[in-house]
């Protein structure tokens, strides 16, 4: 059977790239084909029908063309443009965040269902929850499962004893928790109590009742170096939103104690563009 010239896809536009002329490149991830990269003709123009609609963290309705390299979107119409994720630096930040984490670990045409009821349902978390964090450890847990890098977390990665909650290290080179006696000689960071149930609890628990834990800002940071550390492993390069991440954190904490107003760059990182 010859192969449709065009086909239609919902998808959430993952990032955008300038090609020649007026045209972009827009990364899309779709439930059934997985990460396509296709072009939008001339929307870096003003009058452009389709600009609105291939915006980085839109999830829109597609008909795209085949084509011999990249494939053309012909038409897009937003079905979701998560107004306040991009009416909010800190929801914004960690919405790309959760985008490039797709970007990265993702390959073309692979089936992405689960993958993608993931991200959206964290996009619409981090542009609802109290916190926009929490979602995206819940995420991360979720992508380092299906991708393969689960983290032990029940018993010590060297000597294989059921773990209690004190005195052990997180080891990501050595893919989970290094109990007291083992975790010496580890590359490996103190891995508190709270934490080590935190993260426990993330890896079983589904989202609504993660959501319920009260998590302060110092536990936070602990579960957010842990995690990183094992995605950028698994991905074997640094996550480049995670420095937007922090940029906006510092940026937001500064202007709640007066200091400055928001650095015009970050403006400029958040349209996906470097
Ligand atoms: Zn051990």
């Amino acid at each position: 059977m010859p192969q449709p010239h065009v086909y239609r896809t919902e998808a959430i536009v993952l990032r955008q790239r300038p090609l020649v002329d007026a045209d972009k490149v827009c990364v899309l991830f779709t439930p059934l084909h997985g990460r396509i990269e296709a072009v939008a003709k001339g929307v870096r123009r003003t009058r452009s029908h389709l600009a609105g609609h291939v915006e980085p963290l839109t999830r829109s309705r597609f008909l795209l063309a085949k084509a011999r390299s990249l494939d053309i979107i012909t038409q897009a119409e937003t079905i979701d443009a998560f107004p306040a994720l991009h009416d909010d630096l800190d929801r914004l930040s960690r919405g790309l965040y959760a985008a490039e984490l797709v970007d990265r670990f993702t390959d073309s045409a692979a089936d992405g269902t689960r993958l993608y009821q993931h991200l959206l349902d964290t996009l619409h978390r981090v542009e609802t929850a109290d916190s926009p964090d929490l979602p995206l450890r819940w995420f991360e847990m979720r992508l380092l499962d299906d991708q393969g890098y689960r983290p032990q977390l029940q018993q010590c990665v060297r000597c294989e004893s059921p773990l209690r909650p004190d005195g052990n290290a997180f080891s990501v080179p050595a893919g989970g928790v290094a109990c007291p006696e083992c975790r010496t000689g580890l590359i490996g960071r103190p891995l508190s109590g709270r934490a080590f149930k935190l993260l426990r609890f993330l890896q079983t628990a589904p989202y609504e009742q993660s959501a319920q834990v009260r998590i302060d800002a110092g536990l936070g940071r602990e579960l957010e170096g842990h995690l990183r550390g094992a995605v950028e492993l698994a991905l074997d390069q640094e996550v480049r939103a995670a420095r937007f991440v922090e940029v906006v954190r510092s940026t937001s904490a500064d202007v709640h104690n007066g200091k400055r107003a928001a650095a015009p760059f970050v403006e400029r990182r958040a349209q996906g563009e470097d």
